[in-house]
């Protein structure tokens, strides 16, 4: 209980995976992305031939996830799933969409609640998501909800997607940020909402450095 957690928070695209990574590496803490996660179970049950829609037998698959992130020195560590390389499997927007659906079931977050805070290792966990402050880390020291305006994100998801080779337009980008966010905000289990007393930043005109600047000084406060 006592290791410290920063929790970043926040809608996709916000920019959240970059600055909670940079944020780790500085400070040289554990990193959880806990979208991952939702995003290897949404792969593990297409591997299996479960719908995401089927909460029931999604249930033991998230309990007996067979999933190893391996971490690198620089960059974003590989993900492996039963023992097959998922890394950019994971993160295209259709599996993106899948999570999110796997990811609005109660029980199904609920099995996934240990696997997440067993990240919690001295000397310190940076963990970004949707629910890191609400839900899984509700004692944290350090909160923080960030956020952009849609058509930032949009366009930053493109330019990332891009430099990975993905084909993809900037309006269906758009289109399922939109309906991404309105499942995520909806939802009645773990809605994105902002953590009581997280420090709310928009990075619609920042740049990631400013971001994690803001961020280090905040938890320089609370540490
Ligand atoms: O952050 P990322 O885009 O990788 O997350 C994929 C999906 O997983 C999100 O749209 C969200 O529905 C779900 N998610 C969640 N809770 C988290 C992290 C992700 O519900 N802590």
């Amino acid at each position: 209980e006592s290791v410290p957690v920063i929790t970043i928070d926040g809608p996709s695209g916000a920019g959240k995976g970059t600055v909670a990574r940079i944020v780790a590496e500085q400070l040289g803490w554990h990193l959880l992305d806990s979208g991952a996660i939702y995003r290897v179970l949404a792969v593990a049950a297409q591997h299996h031939n479960i719908g995401v829609d089927d909460e029931d037998s999604l249930l033991p698959i998230a309990a007996h996830l067979d999933v190893q992130f391996q971490v690198c020195d620089e960059g974003e560590g590989k993900v492996i799933l039963e023992g097959e390389d998922v890394t950019n499997t994971i993160r295209t927007e259709d599996v993106g969409a899948l999570a999110s659906k796997v990811a609005a079931f109660p029980r199904v977050r609920e099995a996934l609640l240990r696997r997440q805070r067993a990240f919690r290792i001295a000397p310190g966990l940076v963990a970004d998501g949707r629910d890191m402050g609400t839900i899984v880390f509700t004692r944290a020291q350090v909160k923080v909800f960030l956020t952009a305006s849609a058509e930032e994100r949009a366009r930053r998801r493109f330019k990332q997607l891009n430099e990975k080779g993905f084909d993809v337009k900037i309006g269906r980008l758009l289109d399922e940020i939109r309906l991404r966010d309105e499942r995520d905000q909806s939802r009645k289990v773990a809605p994105l909402v902002p953590a009581e007393g997280a420090l709310i930043i928009d990075s619609t005109e920042l740049s990631i450095d400013e971001v994690v600047s803001k961020i280090l000084s905040f938890s320089n406060e609370r540490l």
